[in-house]
């Protein structure tokens, strides 16, 4: 089997919404992106900060997965949620997609201003 015979078909896009309160209207930051040289080795964290500029080993590490490489992306909910991170994560050979909060954003990633945020 060659990845030419897997093909993937979105028909669809999909909004994401915030994951605390289902508001669509949520805002990605900075994107973080961990790897591994070998399995279980130290960790490379590279973000892309909101304003264009790309740091490595900034803040602490929070690599969504404990062996392999990950991914994290920021997002602000205009309701106010947040902030939290889309992961992706690299587990045993498969790829999970979840949720978390982000409690301690290194500094220059993503802070909306209250001023662009959404007022019901
Ligand atoms: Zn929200």
């Amino acid at each position: 089997m060659s990845f030419d015979d897997v093909e993937l078909n979105l028909k669809n896009q999909y909004t994401l919404c915030c994951p605390a309160c289902g508001s669509a209207w949520a805002h990605h930051g900075a994107v973080t992106v961990y790897t591994r040289r070998e399995e279980d080795g130290a960790a490379t964290k590279t973000c892309v900060l909101p304003d264009g500029t790309v740091q490595q080993n900034i803040g602490k590490h929070h690599n969504p997965s404990g062996r392999r490489d990950g991914l994290a992306i920021q997002f602000y909910c205009e309701q106010g949620c947040g902030p939290i991170e889309l992961t992706i994560e690299q587990h045993k050979g498969i790829c999970t997609l979840g949720w978390r909060e982000l409690t301690d954003p290194p500094a220059g990633t993503l802070m909306l201003p209250k001023a662009r945020m959404r007022t019901a």
